[in-house]
């Protein structure tokens, strides 16, 4: 029998695999699936399995070598991953070796880098009977050691070993009487707040969970659109608790790292340790761990970001994704899948419902569940007496007229009323750091990145100027290097200096910052968001990822620094992100039995992205952007393909460009456009130069021939690559 073999390979043809004879001591063990050592050239690589087959000599004209070792025991990819696999690399265009990496912890990649220990312990259990047992007790009163160990574990069955002396343990052990057994212990261990609430489903929640309960073996894509606090996640629990009840699993993503312990905590409160929990702030070992919670059938609740889309599950009975318009749900490097794809694909593997839930869903869902592609699911209002907070836009322009810079007087004096009254604060800016860029005031030179094209971030508590692409680091500059002046001013504000003028101004009030600086340690997210919940703290500042999902009943202000960071992105989606993080973050006040309130600062006041906010009007923003999106071809009406060149030389870089262009413009369907070529917005990153052509189609069936034609061309070239996204987030 031989094997054909899909091995990790620095360039490959899409989908080609190796075929290796199997040594007989192996037949009886080897299946599809299962990861193999095999020698490749000079190398030893690992490969996974995907095609056992009979010996055909005849068929090759040179001798095949041996599988030098199987690495698994069983299959790390199932049928249904395997099939997975193969439509995500006809999606994405990408490898199907790539495919599978992907779908993987990093312990059951196809790699031989890292090595991740399963953690065991050591239990002493009996090894005769009970009665022999009981008969050795009575006969051996003279070591009560000996008889309180054998006691206990007639009790108890199983028992740590380290809880007794080393020397009891061995001469029981010699005795025959009892044996160490060595059993996997799972290394995390979530942090629990206990939550006694015991919540009764309003009307209108109870009515969405039976729609969705009573069609629990349909195929449906359901969109839950419901305001922040209309108590979506109660819908899905009780969802989850009927899937279960029916003997089948649960798939739930939840968009970034932060929200997993509010969403952990909540679900362990109802549904105890039958849950896994995968994400990227996990250590290797962990996300071992909890991945094979999963594979040994420990768990049938997986709460997860982006990648527990894969979770090894057999029999889904749901899938959820809550906040599905967040943009980390695609993968922003290769394979760059969309979280939302794959779980269609696996809810119609498993004939299973899909939910979508959002306050703000995309426009692309949204239009979908228009159209009657997706059930439209509703929840207009808030849980129980809280309504949706009242929000005032405040007009920067004005503000700085008046001397005020970087908080409006309105807002110091509704922080100073909460801090008052004891209440709690959010305020958001989109920016981290100290102060966004560093300017000469007399020649206007502004510190930049030598190797990518954008300014540093002067980061204070370090003193350094950083990029926040590639990493480069710098002294703050003193003399500016063009003129010689020393009049160097720092422009715009990131979260450390708010924090710095916030401790200035309230010096009583307690501030933690939330962002990714002070979030670099395992852990920290939890941290500060349970400190923050037992009331330690009175102001929370951080950027983009506070706005989402958290749940504190005692804000009452939200403060938005500004508005215009992300408006300011020159992208066709940048007013559907900006109204979406305003109605996010807007959503943290007043959540509970307090009225909340929410400050908006902002230099475009008159922008329907803001003003549409202040309303909580997403079917307006909706019909308004819909309309834009029309004009401009824009998605959901055309599709988008990006293909980005890259080159470390710039002439090579954009004479590629321009062939790829002119390639496309004559091969694809008449109706079909090509913008480009172009420089990126970020023109150059790390040295490398960036160009882009932008496809927007409705229908192309020539499209994907072409686009494999030009990955193929250029996979082999040295100076000039080729990434191609569908349906990318940024342009
Ligand atoms: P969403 O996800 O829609 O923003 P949540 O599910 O977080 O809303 O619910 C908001 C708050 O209301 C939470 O504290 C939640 O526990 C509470 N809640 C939700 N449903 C109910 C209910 N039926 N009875 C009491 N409290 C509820
Ligand atoms: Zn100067
Ligand atoms: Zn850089």
């Amino acid at each position: 029998m031989v094997a054909d073999i899909l091995i990790e390979l620095g360039i490959e043809k899409l989908n080609k695999t190796f075929t290796y004879k199997i040594p007989t001591e192996y037949l009886d063990k080897i299946q599809i699936g299962m990861r193999v050592l095999v020698s490749f050239g000079k190398q030893k690589l690992e490969g996974f399995i995907l095609n056992i087959k009979e010996y055909d000599q005849k068929s090759y004209s040179y001798e095949l070598k041996e599988i030098i070792d199987l690495v698994d025991e069983f299959p790390v990819l199932n049928k249904e991953l395997l099939e997975l696999g193969k439509y995500i690399s006809d999606k994405t265009l990408c490898t199907l070796i790539s495919a599978y990496q992907v779908m993987l912890p990093t312990a059951l990649k196809a790699r031989k880098k890292t090595k991740i220990n399963i953690k065991e312990k050591s239990y002493v259990v009996l090894n005769q009977t009970e009665d022999e047992v009981n008969l050795y007790i009575q006969n051996n009163k003279r070591s009560e050691k000996q008889n309180n160990l054998l006691l206990q574990l007639l009790k108890d069955k199983k028992i740590e070993k380290n809880k007794f002396d080393n020397n009891v343990v061995k001469s029981l052990e010699t005795k025959g009487l009892i044996k160490t057994i060595k059993e996997e212990v799972y290394r995390l261990h979530n942090n629990i707040l206990e939550d006694t609430r015991k919540i009764v489903l309003t009307e209108k929640q109870q009515e969405i969970s039976n729609k969705v309960i009573t069609n629990l073996n349909q195929n449906i894509t359901y969109l839950l659109y419901g305001v922040t606090g209309s108590g979506k996640t109660e819908v899905y629990i009780s969802i989850i608790k009927k899937v279960l009840k029916e003997g089948k699993e649960a798939i739930m993503l939840v968009p970034e790292i932060s929200l997993t312990p509010q969403m952990v905590n909540r679900f362990t409160n109802v549904f105890g340790s039958n849950i896994a929990v995968l994400h990227s702030g996990l250590s290797l070992g962990e996300k071992y761990d909890e991945y094979r919670k999963i594979l040994n059938g420990d768990v049938k609740i997986v709460i997860g970001a982006r990648s527990a889309i894969f979770a090894p599950f057999k029999n889904i009975g749901i899938i959820i994704i809550d906040e599905e318009h967040t943009e980390s749900y695609k993968q922003d490097n290769h394979p760059r899948y969309h979280a939302i794809d794959i779980a269609k694909k696996r809810a119609q593997t498993h004939n299973c419902p899909l939910i979508l839930g959002s306050a703000t869903p995309s426009l692309e869902s949204f239009a979908r569940a228009k159209k009657g592609v997706y059930q439209l699911l509703e929840l207009k209002t808030r849980v129980g007496s809280s309504v949706l907070p009242d929000v005032n836009i405040i007009d920067m322009k004005e503000e700085i007229k008046n001397g005020n810079s970087t908080f409006s007087k309105i807002l110091l004096d509704k922080i100073r009323n909460r801090l008052e009254r004891n209440e709690q604060i959010i305020l958001l800016l989109n920016r981290r750091g100290y102060s966004t860029f560093i300017t000469c005031k007399n020649c206007g030179y502004t510190h930049k990145c030598p190797n990518c094209d954008i300014s540093l971030t002067y980061h204070k508590t370090s003193n350094m100027m950083r990029c926040h692409y590639c990493g480069y680091a710098d002294k703050k500059l003193v003399i500016c290097p063009e003129c010689g002046s020393s009049e160097i001013k720092d422009l715009g504000t990131g979260t450390q200096k708010i924090e710095e003028e916030l401790n200035h101004l309230f010096s009583d009030a307690k501030i933690i910052r939330m962002d990714v600086d002070t979030t670099t340690k395992k852990g920290s997210h939890e941290k500060i968001i349970n400190d923050f919940k037992k009331e330690k703290y009175n102001i929370l500042l951080g950027t983009q990822m506070i706005a989402k999902g958290l749940d504190f009943p005692k804000v009452t202000l939200v403060g938005v620094i500004n508005a215009d960071t992300s408006l300011n992105i020159p992208d066709f989606r940048s007013g559907e992100r900006t109204f979406q993080l305003l109605s996010q973050v807007a959503g943290r006040a007043g959540r509970n039995k307090l009225k909340g309130e929410v400050v908006i600062q902002t230099f475009n006041p008159e922008h329907y992205s803001i003003y549409l906010a202040k309303h909580h009007d997403y079917e307006s923003f909706y019909i308004k952007e819909m309309n834009l999106r029309h004009a401009m071809k824009y998605p959901p009406y055309y599709f988008i393909t990006l293909v980005r060149i890259l080159s470390k030389d710039y002439q090579k870089g954009m004479e590629a460009s321009k062939k790829i262009k002119s390639y496309l413009s004559n091969i694809l369907n008449k109706n079909s456009i090509v913008l480009g070529p172009t420089t990126s917005i970020m023109y150059k990153i790390n040295n490398v130069y960036r160009f882009q052509c932008i496809i927007k189609y409705k229908k192309d069936e020539k499209l994907r021939s072409a686009l494999l034609k030009i990955i193929n061309h250029y996979i082999t070239n040295k100076d000039v690559s080729v990434e191609i996204d569908n349906e990318p987030n940024k342009l």
